[in-house]
């Protein structure tokens, strides 16, 4: 079976570092992007299999780039997972509201990361 894509939108250079590390202990493939309109471009010529969704971007914000998938009929099935941070409260509701499926919020231990993605990208997720 292939592997599973995952499309990671983050403007900081080390949580993108970060993330590259933790999926290394996978065999999930990554494509980034460092805004929001990166993001939206990318979408345009890739399908992923789930999306992992910094909320605070520059250019087009995380909500606005869900928002758009969701009302995508060629993307809005792909998972969300927004990625929010724990010095914008509200942040969780409001991701929620754009339609995001899930969220984790940083920072955030690597098994937990995991745990998550498993959660949409496998069958039989195993419980951490
Ligand atoms: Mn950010």
């Amino acid at each position: 079976m292939a592997s599973k894509h995952i499309l990671h939108i983050e403007d900081n250079p080390s949580n993108r570092k970060a993330v590259q590390h933790i999926l290394r202990m996978t065999d999930y493939e990554l494509t980034e992007a460092v805004n929001g309109q990166e993001a939206l471009d990318a979408l345009e010529n890739v399908s992923p299999d789930l999306i992992l969704l910094d909320m605070q971007l520059p250019k087009v914000s995380g909500f606005d780039v869900a928002k758009r998938v969701k009302a995508d009929d060629r993307l809005k099935h792909i998972p969300i997972i927004a990625v929010t941070s724990y010095a914008f409260s509200g942040d969780e509701d409001r991701a929620f509201e754009v339609g995001c499926d899930d969220y984790v919020s940083k920072p955030y231990r690597p098994k937990v990361l995991l745990a998550h993605l498993r959660k949409f990208l496998e069958k039989h997720p195993s419980v951490p």
